[in-house]
């Protein structure tokens, strides 16, 4: 069960009339009062058996060894570990998470990794292979998404999505400030657009608005407009999101961006690998990149469909000028003159190798295959999904496939499903659940196997409407109750517990 299952059950075993208090609390005063303390103490003392699964059967460091420990044992300890995590991911019955996982490409990866384990794209007159390998992976990528000889697209590696993300939406806050003197910096994004541009906004003190969808899952053009104001610096679409898999009218908002003189920012930390070759292919790809002239920057993850090492992105920007916002100087520190491209000081050389590696090795007929074996699994699986006549897709999506019912409760066929041993997304407003596919699922007969599961999941949920499910009254309740205090409190003392020995 996963942690947002754990804590919507929790909230509903703890009685609303303490959940209430421990809100209003919460807004007067930080902290709760004492009956609150014991229900988190509870609901952390139920998690965490399955946050610390080795706790009874290895050795833990509060401190560092007197004596360094052998580093045959060390590899020991370390591979066993790995081989308890590995059959969960292994053969694909998670949602996203691992998204090529084949050995030989994993091996491969290993190799390039240990070969530049020691590289620092800080120190560029040391490591200029490390240069040259994000150079090319920034083009590379660029010229996936539209880059061609009559636009300029230039870039930086990050460390992930969120990254990439935050990266762009400071660059706007620092252009805007500087080209628009605009110093109460707002951004428009769709509901569906990705928790990173909240932390944006947190992070860099921008205003965060966000807009509706309409019935098909896709950002709402109107609501996009209604929005704007003086102070907005950019406007951001998904291609595609990651609750619904579905690509925002990319054209229509950017348009709106440009009319505006803004920003407008594509997230296709999901998609940017996959669509250029699902276009290829000749399925249904609205446009979403660079060819788009309102889009002035996007971010695609070479740590997902680029099926690089976990720990880079790619972010893009039109032109070299609205990149330098980005760039980060510093011209009268004692150590120097220093300077850095994103976020970090020194940065992980290796894994920009990785991702080089991946992208080099796969070249455009790899994903290409892989896309298609992605889209025709994704396929047969919404063909099966549609031949159940109590779900229902919502949208249209590519291979990021949400359902609903509106005859049965969605929780309990997850939790009929969780049995079964999947291990899927909750999402709510709607209530609804989701898998992201990717080449995991591509193995034999797993559409079959999925789609026969789902089929006796319902046929379980519909044969015993009495039993009350594990998460369905809870997302119903997370929904509705103002809670955000309690839950958030909750979430940090999570991470508390993922910080203990
Ligand atoms: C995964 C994802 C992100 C964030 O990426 P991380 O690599 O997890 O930081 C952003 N947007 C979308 C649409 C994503 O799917």
């Amino acid at each position: 069960m996963s942690v947002t299952e754990k804590i919507f059950q929790w909230l509903n075993r703890v009685p609303p009339r303490v959940l209430r208090a421990a809100e209003k609390t919460m807004r007067a005063v930080p902290g709760v009062d004492a009956r609150m303390e014991q229900e988190y103490a509870r609901m952390l003392g139920d998690l965490e058996p399955a946050l610390k699964p080795y706790a009874r059967d290895f050795s833990a460091y509060t401190q560092l060894p007197p004596t360094g420990v052998d580093r045959a044992v060390i590899l020991e300890e370390m591979e066993a570990l790995n081989a308890r995590e590995r059959a969960k991911w292994q053969d694909g019955f998670v949602s996203g998470a691992v998204y090529h996982g084949d050995a030989a490409h994993i091996d491969f990866l290993n190799r390039v990794y240990a070969l530049h384990s020691q590289s620092n794209p800080l120190h560029a007159d040391v490591f200029p292979s490390t240069s040259k390998f994000e150079a090319e992976i920034v083009s590379m990528t660029a010229h996936l998404l539209g880059a061609n000889a009559s636009n300029e697209i230039v870039g930086t590696v990050t460390s992930g999505g969120t990254e990439s993300i935050l990266l762009a939406m400071k660059t706007y806050r620092d252009w805007a400030r500087d080209k628009k003197g605009i110093t109460a910096p707002e951004i428009i994004a769709p509901v569906s657009a990705h928790a990173a541009f909240d932390k944006a906004a947190q992070y860099f003190n921008l205003k965060l608005v966000r807009i509706p969808l309409r019935d098909d899952m896709r950002a709402d053009v109107d609501a996009a407009r209604r929005a704007l104001s003086q102070n907005t610096i950019a406007l951001i679409g998904s291609a595609p999101c990651f609750p619904y898999g579905v690509i925002d009218p990319i054209p229509e908002l950017s348009d709106l961006a440009r009319e505006h003189g803004i920003g407008f920012h594509t997230d296709a930390c999901l998609g940017g690998f996959v669509l250029p070759f699902a276009e290829k292919l000749g399925y249904p790809v609205p446009p979403y990149d660079f060819r788009v002239p309102g889009v002035t920057s996007l971010s695609a993850d070479t740590h997902k469909y680029g099926y690089a090492a976990k720990g880079t992105s790619v972010i893009l920007y039109r032109g070299r000028a609205l990149r330098h916002y980005q760039y980060y100087t510093a011209t009268d520190w004692s150590g120097g003159l220093y300077f850095s491209p994103t976020f970090a000081g020194s940065r992980p050389g290796a894994l920009s190798a990785t991702a080089w590696a991946a992208m080099v090795s796969m070249g455009e007929n790899g994903y290409l295959d892989a896309t298609r074996k992605i889209l025709e699994t994704a396929t047969k699986i919404k063909n099966g999904i549609r031949e159940i006549s109590e779900l229902k897709i919502l949208g249209d999506p590519l291979w990021v496939i949400a359902f609903a019912s509106e005859t049965l409760d969605i929780y309990k066929v997850m939790d009929a499903m969780t049995k079964r041993g999947w291990s899927l997304n909750g999402l709510h407003r709607p209530p609804a659940v989701h898998i992201a596919l990717t080449l995991r699922h591509t193995q034999e007969n797993f559409a079959e196997r999925f789609v026969s599961d789902l089929r006796d999941a319902v046929e379980y949920v519909k044969a015993h409407p009495a039993e009350k499910g594990e998460l369905a009254p809870v997302y119903g309740l997370a929904a509705n109750l103002p809670l955000r205090g309690v839950v958030s409190d909750l979430l940090k003392r999570y991470m508390d517990v993922l910080y203990k020995v």
